[in-house]
């Protein structure tokens, strides 16, 4: 991928939306932990709802790792999938109190270790809780990346190592968060505002989207021009002849009829 492209992407997004700042609520890098574990196939908003009372219940490792399963699963019900997030939780929570002395770990490799946490997880807290570079690749980044053109993969991975190739690392977070809101925003799945849309330029699916509409616009000009003259023409004629001759308005009057 070309740096460049990424580069212009990235500063185009950040002039329409200003610095974005993480979507989920939280006091502590554990908290986010939680909250993205949440947030799978889950909105933003829900989640927030839902870690409001969660955090005041249970603010940290140590109170997740002892509280009762069943607790748990019914506070988080409404995020979906409960029974599953409830023991990613747990499992993570008593991992860290266990081997991490109830801190979390700051590196890619120690995140990774807990039970439950993949990369876009461990991305979301590295780059907005601990203040390290993490690019977070959610459903929103592997859309756009494709469509825009910022990588040729549809793999989460290779996405985020073809973006963070190209781009400072002080910038990963920031960019994620970016290409989110401009996900939910000008470009939700199945209806991209493309006419509207500020990455117009720059976007690859637009331009295949162009070079595809003039390769057929002659086409469409023709069909266009032979609509619009066709029935004054035929008005016209039908009119003129059905004065003069007898013979012309018959044929007229049986084709009109045939194709009715
Ligand atoms: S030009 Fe269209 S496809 Fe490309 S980012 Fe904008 S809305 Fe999405």
């Amino acid at each position: 991928m070309e740096s460049a492209l990424a580069k212009q992407v990235y500063d185009k997004l950040l002039s329409v939306y200003g610095p974005q700042k993480c979507f989920l609520e939280h006091m502590t890098p554990f908290q986010l932990l939680v909250a993205t574990i949440l947030s799978a196939q889950c909105t933003d908003k829900r989640v927030n709802m839902v870690t409001r009372d969660l955090f005041k219940r249970w603010p940290d490792a140590e109170a997740f790792a002892n509280c009762g399963r069943e607790e748990l699963e019914q506070a988080i019900f409404t995020c979906g999938f409960y029974r599953a997030k409830a023991d990613h939780i747990l499992k993570a929570s008593k991992a860290i109190v266990e081997q991490f002395h109830g801190e979390l770990p700051g590196t890619m490799e120690g995140l990774l270790e807990l039970p439950g946490v993949g990369r876009k997880t461990a991305n979301v807290v590295l780059g907005d809780a601990l203040g390290q570079p993490g690019f977070p690749v959610d459903t929103h980044v592997r859309r756009l990346a494709g469509l825009i053109g910022l990588s040729a993969s549809s793999d989460p991975e290779v996405i985020e190592s073809d973006v963070c190739s190209v781009m400072p690392p002080e910038t990963w977070a920031q960019f994620s968060h970016l290409l989110i809101v401009h996900g939910r925003t000008r470009c939700p799945a199945n209806r991209p505002d493309c006419p509207g849309c500020e990455l117009a330029r720059l976007c690859r699916h637009t331009k295949a989207v162009q070079s595809a509409g003039k390769q057929s616009a002659p086409k469409k000009t023709v069909r266009a021009s032979a609509k619009k003259t066709s029935k004054p023409v035929a008005k016209k004629k039908v009119t003129n002849k059905a004065a003069s001759t007898g013979r012309t308005a018959k044929k007229t009057t049986s084709k009109s009829g045939t194709g009715s």
